[in-house]
C-alpha cells in the first residue's frame, strides 16, 4: 500500500491539527505556513494526486471541494461580498505544487492583489 500523504494523516488524525470543517468527501485545516490571515486548506478524503489527473468519476468529490469552500468562508466571515476570499488549486512545478494531494488553497483576510504572482 502506498505511503499516506502527510494530508491523509492529517484526516486521520495521525498528525494533529484542528480541523475546520469536514464531511463524508473532504477536510479543511489551516495551512502551517499561512499567506493571508485565513489561510485554509480543503482536502479530498480521496487521494487524487493532482486536478488535471482528476477522473469522471471524482466529479462528485470535485464539486463537493467547491461546497466546502463556500461553507468554509461563510463559517470564517468572509463570504460577504464586501470581504471576499480566493481559492487556489496549483498543479505541476510551475505553479508550485508541493504535496501530491489534491487541495484547495482558500485565502482571505487582506486585499489579495491580481494578477496572482
Ligand atoms: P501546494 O504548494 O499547493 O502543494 O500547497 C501545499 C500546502 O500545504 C502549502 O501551503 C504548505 O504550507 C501546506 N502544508 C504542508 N504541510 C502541512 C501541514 N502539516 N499542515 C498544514 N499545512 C501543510
Amino acid at each position: 500500500m502506498a505511503e499516506k500523504t502527510i494530508f491523509q494523516k492529517i484526516m486521520d488524525r495521525e498528525i494533529p491539527a484542528p480541523l475546520v470543517y469536514e464531511d463524508e468527501f473532504c477536510a479543511a485545516f489551516n495551512d502551517i505556513n499561512p499567506q493571508a490571515p485565513i489561510h485554509v486548506l480543503i482536502v479530498p478524503r480521496k487521494v487524487i494526486p493532482r486536478v488535471g489527473e482528476a477522473v469522471a468519476e471524482d466529479r462528485e468529490t470535485l464539486g463537493a471541494l467547491l461546497l466546502a469552500a463556500g461553507k468554509v468562508a461563510e463559517k470564517l466571515g468572509v463570504s460577504d461580498r464586501t470581504k471576499g476570499f480566493r481559492i487556489v488549486v496549483n498543479h505541476g512545478r510551475d505553479a508550485g505544487e508541493t504535496v501530491p494531494h489534491l487541495h484547495v488553497h482558500l485565502l482571505a483576510g487582506r486585499d489579495l492583489s491580481w494578477p496572482p504572482g
